[in-house]
């Protein structure tokens, strides 16, 4: 009999925007296809609140923007036809050209079902480690950085330590606008808690200096020597936690010694990082007299020639005080996208193969039995940048691309723009009918959007949440885990992709996160193999849970489970030593410095009511309103040098490309830099994409671009 649908259901989802997570509570009718949406009070990420993107959600759903059926070379197809085309075109370049000749670029929007099964295809049985992420240019450094000092990518920390802290350090991260919801939560714990500090290290007086008891303005790029010049303080200081040194870490007299001669007291801290020296002072001391200390961290530090470096200064700091994994105390890295985190536990970046497992000889055997094919790369693939580069100069000549928009969001788009132009053959999957990137696809995959995905997420907490479905799927469209499925079976792979639902994909990956996961085996740090006999009805059903997850017992009661909430407090590593490793760090200026042509450094970053290149976000008129076209922030005095005005139109220009933006005059920047935000694209203006400016410089461990520091100069723009 068929199941009578209620018109009116609430159903339990996750945002589907930034790292935080928030959970939402969506009112829907089904008859009239509409949504309502409020926080879930339950979810332990937001507790009921959302901020201004989450809670317009329901006024992006229109079905006019979605794309609604497949096409091929711009004419509706069936998507028999789609995918037999896209499976026989990435088959006959294989044939001719080998497996690097083939690549997929993937996005922190898809969900960790989706993630798995296109990793799957692509390193397990194309044989290619080509399979990259747009998380590439959001948090790979501190991916990085966790590996270097833990042995795995483990965040140890968790959003309850904001109410149990006593001071929090944010390093380029504007919260109030990048992760609202946390923001908010912060100053609710300030309100609480009157011994509670807040120091903003920031380049820019950005919003969340409004609950900032020091502002620390580094200048860009020099966090490295900050946090150096801090450790070498809490050494002479005698505030180092000297049990917790011995005990569970090594390489301490390497970092010391590094950081004492990259930053060996405040004044020459000052003079790197161009800062008052009383405010280095005040900064320094409130760390060392402080025990509950959590430093949280996002693009200002990850997006940077040395992002990798920074992520792991600051690092240096928590083990050497011992305040890692404790109530109130750890560093934390705030993931940008709302599922990068499952991205990185499947394996979705080019540098990892799966399940927190890498190219080693044990690795891919491990990963090769698991999948029972014998096709597994042996070799990372290229990342994001790189990968654009193989497609420019012809190396890539079959790429697809999902659910993001590299033409507007890569550093150097001009090039990626081009680079796609001659591509031989480029799918592009997305849930609207137009971005920059799907306008040039050879094929259109319409894929599922928000409100009729299902599946899961992992917030940069380590929790796992479901996106549930709220809607039917609108016209033709699909998941991505389908839709991959289909044309890997199209490859000749039936019995390595059997997936009929997401749970069927979510059992095999819990499974494989638990295979061989041992320490008599091989420890690694991600593990849900408890879930690995999730029923359909539990997977549906399944609330908002910390991993790791590694008993079965879990599921016998999954609404009580005991979430781990913060590791490491007591050691317990995942290096073979189970000891945390030091790193010695020193300061390198970003790689491309001002010139006489070049002056001014362009900084960039997101807006309160915009997600990034603006498809859903754009939609409401609401948001819309919040910052209505292109601008770029600069000083008096550069805009007065510069023959610039407040409400001018100006033109960027460096050496990669250009775009035209309103000025906004203020005193919140820096002199010799300029802001501008991300999000706008072609379809605004044709040169109004960020991206088309950008510097490609890349950290040399992370592989991640350095968004935040790219030499420019800007004039008034005549439109003679
Ligand atoms: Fe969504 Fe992030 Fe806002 Fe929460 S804070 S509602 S996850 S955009």
């Amino acid at each position: 009999p068929v199941k009578e649908v209620t018109d009116v259901q609430t159903i339990k989802t996750t945002c589907a925007y930034c790292g935080v997570g928030c959970g939402i509570q969506a009112t829907v009718s089904h008859s009239q296809r509409t949504v309502a949406v409020k926080g879930d009070p339950e979810h332990p990420a937001n507790f009921g609140r959302l901020c201004s993107k989450g809670s317009a959600l329901a006024e992006t759903l229109d079905l006019s923007s979605r794309l609604l059926e497949p096409q091929i070379y711009g004419r509706t197809a069936s998507w028999d036809d789609a995918l037999t085309l896209v499976a026989s075109k990435f088959q006959q370049v294989i044939e001719e050209h080998g497996p690097e000749a083939v690549a997929f670029y993937g996005s922190g929007q898809l969900l960790t079902e989706d993630y798995y099964v296109a990793n799957k295809l692509m390193k397990g049985f194309l044989g290619s480690g080509n399979m990259d992420t747009n998380s590439r240019l959001c948090m790979s450094s501190s991916v990085s950085g966790h590996k270097r000092a833990f042995g795995s990518d483990t965040v140890p920390n968790c959003y309850e330590d904001y109410e149990h802290t006593d001071l929090i350090v944010l390093v380029g991260s504007n919260t109030a606008w990048c992760h609202p919801v946390s923001f908010q939560r912060i100053r609710q714990a300030k309100e609480n808690n009157p011994n509670l500090k807040v120091v903003v290290i920031d380049p820019r007086k950005t919003d969340s200096c409004d609950i900032a008891d020091l502002h620390v303005p580094v200048k860009v790029g020099s966090d490295v020597a900050l946090f150096n010049g801090l450790l070498a303080y809490l050494y002479q200081e005698n505030a180092l936690d000297q049990d917790y040194i011995n005990q569970h870490t090594e390489g301490f007299d390497q970092a010391i010694q590094a950081a004492q001669l990259d930053a060996f007291n405040v004044a020459t801290v000052a003079e790197k990082c161009r800062l008052a020296p009383h405010v280095v002072e005040i900064f320094y001391r409130w760390f060392k007299e402080t025990n509950k200390t959590l430093t949280l961290y996002s693009q200002g530090v990850n997006q940077s020639s040395s992002g990798s470096d920074k992520v792991n200064a600051i690092i240096n700091c928590h083990l050497a005080t011992g305040r890692i994994g404790k109530e109130g105390a750890g560093p934390f890295s705030l993931t940008g996208q709302p599922n990068a985190m499952g991205g990185r536990e499947v394996g979705g970046l080019a540098t990892q193969l799966a399940e927190h497992m890498e190219f080693s000889e044990q690795d891919r055997d491990i990963v090769q039995r698991f999948w029972q094919s014998d096709n597994v790369t042996d070799k990372p693939g290229l990342p994001a940048v790189d990968l654009f580069d193989a497609v420019a100069n012809g190396k890539i000549k079959a790429i697809w691309i999902m659910a993001t928009n590299p033409v507007v969001s890569l550093p150097n788009a001009d090039k990626v723009k081009q680079a796609l132009q001659q591509c031989e053959f480029v799918v592009v999957s997305d849930c609207v009918a137009h971005t920059d990137t799907l306008d040039l696809a050879h094929v259109k995959l319409p894929a599922a959007g928000w409100s009729e995905k299902d599946g899961t997420v992992t917030n940069s907490e380590r929790r796992i949440s479901r996106q549930r479905a709220l809607l039917p799927l609108a016209g033709n469209a699909k998941p991505d885990w389908w839709i991959i499925t289909q044309v890997a079976r199209k490859m000749g792979f039936e019995n390595a992709f059997p997936y009929e639902t997401p749970a069927d994909v979510f059992r095999e990956h819990a499974r494989f996160s638990g295979f061989e996961n041992s320490p008599e085996q091989r420890l690694r740090s991600f593990n849900i193999s408890g879930l690995a006999e999730i029923t359909d009805e539990q997977y549906q059903s399944f609330p908002p849970t910390q991993w790791p997850i590694v008993s079965s017992d879990a599921l016998q009661d999954i609404n009580n489970f005991e979430n781990t909430k913060r590791l490491f407090a007591e050691g317990g590593f995942f290096t073979p030593t189970r000891k945390a490793k030091f790193v010695a760090v020193e300061h390198r200026a970003p790689q491309n410095a001002p010139d006489a042509d070049w002056p001014l450094i362009l900084n960039t970053g997101r807006l309160r009511d915009q997600w990034h290149t603006m498809t859903r976000t754009g939609l409401s008129a609401r948001l819309n309103q919040h910052k209505p076209e292109p601008f770029v922030e600069i000083t008096p005095a550069d805009a007065q040098a510069n023959g610039l005005e407040q409400g001018q139109l100006a033109l960027i220009e460096s050496q990669w490309g250009k775009m035209l933006a309103r000025v906004t005059v203020t005193d919140r920047i820096a002199q010799g830099e300029i802001f501008v935000p991300m999000h706008w694209t072609a379809q605004f203006s044709s040169h109004s994409r960020m991206g088309g400016v950008v510097n490609p410089v890349v950290d040399p461990v992370s592989f991640q671009p350095e968004s935040k520091h790219t030499p420019v100069r800007i004039s008034a723009f005549s439109a003679a």
